[in-house]
C-alpha cells in the first residue's frame, strides 16, 4: 500500500469509538458518511443528543418512519406537540393530510415513502429551527439519506428546502420544479399544515398546485421504474 493510499485510508477509517461516542454532545465533532450503519443507530444518537439547544427540551426525538428502503424520502421541518409526543413524524393533522396526498397517486407511507425532518427535536413553540440548529442536526439527515437511499427526495416546506440544499427562495416560487442534489432529484413541495391554513381547491391555489406537484412526483416515480 502506497503512503497516499494509507492515508486515504486512515482519514476514510472512522471507527474511533471514543470520537463517535462524543457525537451527541458536541456539534463540532463531524459526522462522516458511513457513521452509521443503521436507521436504528442514528435514533440512538439523537435521542441522547445535544449538539443543539433543542435537545434540552425534547420529549423524543422523532427521527422517522416509514419504509426504511423507500425509493421516496419526504422531509419536514421540525416536530411539533403531536411528534414530540409520540417520537413520530407527521402524526398530527398535517400529518393525515401528507397521507392523504400522496395516497391519491397511490403512494403509501409504508411502503414507497420514508419521512423526516430537517430537525430531530421540537424548538419551544413550533418557532421555526435557527441556522445553527439546522447545521448541529444535518449530519443526522444526510446519514439517513445515505442509508434509504431514496431516488425522489421530497421537501416539505422552505426550511425543508433551505436546510438541506441553501436555497433560500420563498417555497410559492419554486415548488414543483425538480431540483438535483447530491445526485438525487428533490422536488420542493408546500408543507401540509400550509395547506390546512389554506383549504380552497381553486385552480392556483396551493391545495391545487399540491395536486400538480404530487402528480408529477408519481409521474417521475413511475419513469424511474420503468428504466430500471
Ligand atoms: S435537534 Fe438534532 S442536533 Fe439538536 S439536539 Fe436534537 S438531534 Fe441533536
Amino acid at each position: 500500500m502506497s503512503n497516499e493510499q494509507l492515508s486515504l485510508f486512515e482519514e476514510s477509517n472512522f471507527d474511533s469509538n471514543d470520537q463517535k461516542e462524543l457525537i451527541p454532545t458536541n456539534a463540532k465533532i463531524p459526522i462522516p458518511p458511513g457513521t452509521y450503519a443503521s436507521i436504528t443507530e442514528v435514533a440512538q444518537h439523537c435521542n441522547q443528543c445535544h449538539r443543539c439547544g433543542l435537545g434540552d427540551t425534547r420529549t423524543h426525538a422523532v427521527v422517522g418512519r416509514g419504509n426504511l428502503k423507500a425509493p421516496i424520502m419526504v422531509v419536514g421541518e421540525a416536530p411539533g406537540q403531536n411528534e414530540d409526543e409520540t417520537g413520530l413524524p407527521f402524526v398530527g393533522k398535517a400529518g393525515q393530510l401528507l397521507e392523504k396526498i400522496l395516497a391519491s397517486v397511490n403512494l403509501d407511507t409504508e411502503k414507497d415513502i420514508f419521512i423526516s425532518n430537517i430537525n430531530k427535536c421540537r424548538p419551544p413553540g413550533n418557532r421555526v429551527p435557527t441556522t445553527e440548529e439546522m447545521e448541529a442536526c444535518k449530519p443526522y439527515l444526510l446519514e439517513q439519506i445515505r442509508l434509504v437511499d431514496p431516488k425522489i427526495i421530497l421537501l416539505a416546506g422552505a426550511t425543508a428546502v433551505k436546510g438541506l440544499t441553501g436555497e433560500k427562495r420563498a417555497i410559492t416560487k419554486i415548488r414543483g420544479q425538480w431540483i438535483e442534489w447530491d445526485g438525487r432529484l428533490c422536488m420542493p413541495i408546500f408543507h401540509p399544515s400550509y395547506l390546512l391554513r389554506n383549504q380552497s381547491r381553486e385552480v392556483g391555489k396551493p391545495k391545487w398546485l399540491m395536486w400538480q406537484d404530487v402528480q408529477a412526483v408519481r409521474a417521475k416515480f413511475d419513469e424511474i421504474q420503468n428504466n430500471h
